[in-house]
């Protein structure tokens, strides 16, 4: 989920530019250097989030995040305990996106970054997101009403109102093997079906997360240790349903830990922020002016 109010309403340059202003205060007041400081500690890692960023917003941010003293970890390195000193960061990708394995994956090899991939494999096989792919024809309004359908008629509503449409395209489940093989690269759990984990009764929210598990683990030649919450929704039910299953919950929203008790601050990378604002947000520098 990409889309927000801001984003709609105002014209891209003109959010752009007001954002740019905004971090340019929050860089000469000195909060995003403090905000930076936080990193210092043994046990704070900046954790990143993306969807389907442009290579070359990718590519800056990665080059900031180096000259300011930051190495990338993989999820191996945090769950395996070894985290060295100093400043550190864990970026991940959710939904796999077209394009993944053709233009961003250059640019983590180029930092030597690793990243972990989170893929909701019945959306894959079917080749676009459903909440994206309905975006240009429901309001967020009618979208959210869906969440609390179960599986089948929410599936049967999507495709009804897509009937002859193309949406943007995910990656293929082809592609995302081949990606999984990739040293750089751990394939996570996204729940099959990108359900609403907190609209949902836990039993479908633990039928949806095996499903993915089996197919993923029968795509990638190993098995998730991850899961990622579709839309970031969660509730204490949920996490002890996903614990039980042997994965890790991860959050989504800024503030809510992406893994475990590391990854301290969470946040979005977006393609319609400049590197200023990015870097203020990613940092938790300000409040966010937009939510996810
Ligand atoms: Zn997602």
């Amino acid at each position: 989920m990409q889309k927000h109010p801001i984003k709609e309403n105002l014209p891209h340059a003109l959010r752009e530019a007001v954002g740019w202003g905004i971090a340019q205060g929050f860089i000469r007041s000195g909060r995003r250097a403090a905000a930076l400081r936080r990193y210092d500690g043994p046990d704070t890692i900046l954790s990143l989030c993306a969807h389907n960023p442009t290579p070359s917003v990718l590519r800056s941010l990665l080059a900031w995040l180096t000259a300011h003293g930051f190495r990338f970890l993989s999820e191996e390195d945090i769950l395996g305990g070894r985290v060295p000193s100093g400043r550190k960061a864990w970026l991940s990708f959710d939904d796999g996106w077209a394009g993944f394995d053709t233009e961003l994956l250059p640019v983590l090899e180029a930092f030597n970054a690793p990243v972990s991939l989170f893929i909701a494999p019945e959306e894959t096989r079917r080749g676009f997101l459903w909440t994206n792919a309905l975006m240009p024809y429901c309001p967020m309004s009618g979208i959210r009403a869906l969440y609390a359908l179960p599986e089948p008629e929410r599936i049967a509503a999507v495709a009804a109102v897509l009937k002859g449409k193309t949406p943007k395209m995910l990656m293929s489940p082809e592609a995302v093997a081949a990606v999984a093989r990739h040293p750089l690269v751990r394939v996570g759990n996204h729940s099959a079906t990108h359900l609403s984990c907190s609209d949902r009764p836990v039993s479908e929210v633990i039928d949806a997360l095996r499903r993915a598990q089996e197919t993923l683990t029968d795509w990638c030649g190993r098995a998730p240790r991850l899961f990622c919450y579709p839309f970031g929704h969660r509730t204490p039910e949920t996490d002890a349903a996903v614990r039980a299953e042997g994965l890790h919950p991860i959050g989504l929203f800024p503030g809510i830990d992406r893994l475990s008790s590391f990854g301290a601050f969470r946040n979005m990378v977006y393609d319609d922020m400049s590197l200023a604002e990015n870097t203020c947000r990613v940092l938790g520098s300000w409040i966010p002016i937009r939510r996810t």
